[in-house]
């Protein structure tokens, strides 16, 4: 697998390998791209960057964009802000719906908790 080193932000991006045959497809796909610029010079630069990129793209556009971490994974959260209100919301309601059909505050408690956090996952899910 190739790799080259993205001029706008210096990560080391596959590019579209030649060692693929019939039998061994190089499956991976690139994630750089070399672009002529309108001012005639060639940039090697990762779709990120590609991205980034006003609408006519110059070196010194290239030069100005941001460095990138290497790992493209961002730790992302496992539920979001969005997911725990409403999870938390739904969790209240529920909870005091429970405690009311159910007569019984503390399995309400327990049952609506536990509803609003599903539904917190799923209205993550969900976005
Ligand atoms: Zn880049």
């Amino acid at each position: 697998m190739s790799k080259r080193t993205c001029d706008g932000c210096g990560r080391r991006v596959r590019i579209g390998g030649n060692r693929g045959n019939l039998w061994q497809f190089d499956t991976a796909s690139p994630e750089g791209i070399t672009l002529e610029l309108t001012d005639g010079t060639e940039h090697f630069l990762c779709f990120a960057c590609v991205d980034a990129l006003p609408e006519e793209p110059t070196a010194a556009a290239v030069d100005s964009l941001p460095p990138r971490e290497e790992s493209t994974q961002s730790a992302a959260p496992l539920i979001s802000p969005t997911g725990v209100t409403v999870g938390l919301v739904s969790a209240i309601v529920l909870a005091l719906i429970g405690g009311v059909v159910l007569d019984d505050l503390t399995t309400g408690l327990m049952v609506g908790g536990a509803l609003g956090a599903v539904i917190g996952l799923l209205v993550d899910r969900a976005r």
